[in-house]
């Protein structure tokens, strides 16, 4: 089984001349969202299939860091083979560690 995890990490807005992070620091912040955030779902989904597709989720996540209010966004996008596998890839999604 494979798990798919895509990561669409960007930033939005004009670099600020006195910004809290340069476009350096924030690739390594992407690098590390990338990481510890696969790492996580990797973690939390080794083992999970659907137990009538037998198909693994996948997972796009998102992220937009805005450079005027120099705060990050991210969205999960879960995708499923049905519904079914969909709550109980959210309830395993929304368990702490
Ligand atoms: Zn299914």
């Amino acid at each position: 089984m494979s798990l798919k995890i895509n990561f669409d990490l960007r930033v939005q807005g004009e670099e600020l001349p006195d910004a809290f992070l340069d476009s350096y620091e924030l690739e390594l912040m992407f690098d590390n969202t990338r990481r510890s955030l696969g790492a996580a779902l990797q973690r939390k989904f080794s083992a999970v299939v659907c137990a009538e597709h037998a198909q693994a989720p996948s997972f796009t996540i998102s992220g937009v860091y805005n450079n005027e209010s120099e705060d990050m966004e991210i969205h999960y996008h879960v995708d499923t083979c049905c519904q079914y596998f969909l709550l109980r890839v959210m309830q395993i999604l929304n368990q702490r560690a």
